[in-house]
Parts: structure tokens; C-alpha cells; sequence
């Protein structure tokens, strides 16, 4: 066994009573909220339209939309439509601060081609979570914001899957190249490094165990893996995980845990994977869904998106979504994936 030791960013001790004070502050808060609105305390915000990947199973874009057309973004709209859109973000986060919201994911589009928006939530919420495809640098952001940076599978298949426009082949970091490469390059060259968030489909189930030996050896400052899997339109859909898929999945985190210890799993702690991955806990719909009944998901004209940010026509029945098993832990207080979580609050 060789144990992971997470990178933990530097913290001196007046800045970790600082922290823990504001999120003592925060949990106070959101409990009050909770007690007197019976509203949930955070929300999921696209803050940007941009984006420099061109995934295929995008949920932002229509399919028909290639890499150059997702970059493009605003910047297809008139010089006067571009400003309506940016200006709106900021609106809908003071609106979302105003509202008691105390914790803000910020998603895309790619996050980081919006730097001045993350820099506002940084400076405004207690609780930022970015969701970044790594590809970009970061801009510097508080220690209320931690990165989590999403990554398909080993190398050559996450160039592939988030890159068909070969936008990155050029780059080179070590032995990686494309955008594989400019993600271990900015992590590594983070000031606080990132947390990776891997969503599989089920093809790629076989190669979880060299994608993980891959992220524990090339990214010197990694926090911790989080694993999804994919969610699909439709149980016949080539991407819905099977019960059979699902428990080969849970099988496969348990082998690495056992290779590199629990810690490199925060959020995939034995009770998480219970719940995501075992038949008898399968969603039916998003009335029994612990995210898309607290979470408040947000496009970047500030309207809802839908039940939650994979849209209203995802099928919940074929949902293998991270956050959905973590809420449920957390909610039964599962121990161990609360002192797993706590991390993901120091920025
Ligand atoms: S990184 Fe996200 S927003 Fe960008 S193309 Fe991929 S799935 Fe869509
Ligand atoms: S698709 Fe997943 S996260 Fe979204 S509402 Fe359904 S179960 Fe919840």
C-alpha cells in the first residue's frame, strides 16, 4: 500500500481560526435558513456562456455547437447583448448573497474565462466551490474558493473527449501533452492546488485504475479524487450505468482505497458509494433527490436551468452524480465523509 498524503494548502494558525470562524458563521446561518424559510443554502451558478473544451456530451450546448462556437460565447452577440449578460452575473450572485445563500458552485461554461466574476463570489460567499476543466489558468482567488477540476479518464481519453478540436495539442507538460498536459501544468502550478472530479462513463470503467495511478503520480498538489458517473437521457442510452456497471464501479474505488488509503476518496467514503452505487438507492425522480430539492441551479442570465444543472431531461433513474450520494451521507451524518469533507472547506 502506498497511503496518499493529500496536499494541503498552507495556512498559518491565525488564518485557520479566521477560517473556521467564518465557517462557523456560515453553518449558523445556513441552519437558520433552513429552520425559518425551509429553503436549502446554496446554489449552482453558470457563470459564463465561454467555453474552450468541446465535449460531446456537453449539457450546456446543443451538439451541434463546435469548440470554436462554444469559445465564442457572448462574444456572438452584439457589443451592447455582450455587456447585458456579464453585468446580469453579478446581479444574480448579490441577489443569491441577499438571499442568505452562503455556499455558490460555480460552473460553466468554463468558469475561469469569467476571472472577475469568481473573484466577486470569492469575495462575497463563505462557501465557493469552482468546477473548472483545468485547461485555463486560474485567476489568484481567497481561500473561500477551492478548485475542483473534472477529468474524463487517462490522458489520451480525456484529449479526446474534451478537446476534438485539438485546442491544446500543442501543450507539454513532462510527458503529457494536450490538454491533459495544461491541466497537471496549472494545478501543479496552483498556489493551492485542486481536487479532481472524475465523471466516467461506463466504457471507461476499465480504466479507472491507471487514471487514478496517473493523477496520484503526475499532480504533485492533489487534493483528492471525487468520482461520478455519468448520467444519461434514458436507461437505453450507451451512457446510462447498468446495477451490474454501478457495482463494478464501487468495486473499482474500494481497490484503489485499499492501494492508496480513503483519504484520496473525500467524497467517496464507504456510506457515499452505498448510496450511489446500490439498487435499492437509485432516484426515480427529482422529488427524492436531496440536490435538486436544496440546490438552486442557475444559468447565467440568472433563470433556473432546471431540476438541477444536468437539465431537466437527464433521467434521474440513471443518475450516478457525485453530490446526490455525498448530500445523503452528510444528511444521515455519516461520520468519516464529514471529517472527509471538511478539506473541501479550506480553500
Ligand atoms: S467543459 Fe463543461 S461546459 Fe465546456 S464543453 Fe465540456 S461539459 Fe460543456
Ligand atoms: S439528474 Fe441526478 S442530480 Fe439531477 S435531479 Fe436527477 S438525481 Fe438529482
Amino acid at each position: 500500500m502506498t497511503t496518499f498524503v493529500p496536499y494541503q494548502p498552507k495556512y498559518s494558525l491565525s488564518q485557520k481560526i479566521r477560517r473556521a470562524t467564518t465557517l462557523v458563521s456560515a453553518s449558523s446561518r445556513a441552519i437558520w435558513k433552513l429552520l425559518r424559510e425551509g429553503k436549502g443554502f446554496a446554489a449552482s451558478v453558470e457563470v459564463t456562456d465561454r467555453c474552450n473544451a468541446g465535449c460531446h456530451y456537453c449539457y450546456v450546448y446543443p451538439s451541434t455547437w463546435n469548440q470554436n462556437q462554444r469559445m465564442a460565447g457572448y462574444s456572438q452577440l452584439t457589443k451592447h447583448e455582450q455587456k447585458q449578460p456579464k453585468q446580469h452575473i453579478f446581479g444574480v450572485l448579490k441577489e443569491l448573497k441577499e438571499s442568505g445563500i452562503v455556499h455558490v458552485t460555480l460552473v460553466g461554461g468554463e468558469p475561469a474565462l469569467a476571472p472577475k466574476v469568481l473573484r466577486y463570489a470569492a469575495d462575497n460567499f463563505p462557501i465557493v466551490w469552482v468546477v473548472t476543466n483545468g485547461a485555463a489558468k486560474l485567476p489568484y482567488l481567497p481561500t473561500s474558493a477551492t478548485i475542483f477540476v473534472s477529468i474524463d479518464g487517462p490522458p489520451d481519453i480525456h484529449n479526446q473527449s474534451r478537446d476534438p478540436g485539438g485546442f491544446f495539442e500543442n501543450h507539454q507538460f513532462k510527458n503529457l501533452t494536450g490538454m491533459s498536459a495544461a491541466i497537471v501544468k496549472n494545478i501543479n502550478e496552483s498556489e493551492r492546488g485542486a481536487f479532481v472530479h472524475m465523471t466516467l462513463t461506463p466504457p471507461n470503467i476499465k480504466r479507472f485504475g491507471e487514471t487514478i495511478d496517473w493523477l496520484v503520480r503526475d499532480i504533485a498538489k492533489l487534493r483528492g479524487i471525487v468520482v461520478s458517473g455519468t448520467t444519461a437521457t434514458s436507461p437505453q442510452d450507451p451512457f446510462a450505468f447498468t446495477l451490474e456497471e454501478r457495482q463494478l464501479l464501487k468495486k473499482a474505488i474500494e481497490a484503489k482505497a485499499e492501494q492508496y488509503g480513503w483519504r484520496l476518496f473525500p467524497f467517496n467514503q464507504p456510506k457515499v458509494n452505498q448510496f450511489l452505487f446500490e439498487p435499492e438507492h437509485i432516484i426515480k425522480d427529482f422529488t427524492e433527490c436531496p440536490i435538486a430539492l436544496r440546490i438552486e441551479s442557475l444559468g447565467f442570465d440568472g433563470k433556473s436551468v432546471g431540476k438541477c444543472i444536468l437539465r431537466d431531461d437527464s433521467d434521474c433513474s440513471t443518475c450516478v452524480c457525485n453530490m446526490t450520494g455525498l448530500q445523503k451521507a452528510i444528511e444521515t451524518i455519516d461520520f468519516p465523509t464529514i471529517v472527509n469533507t471538511i478539506p473541501t472547506l479550506f480553500g
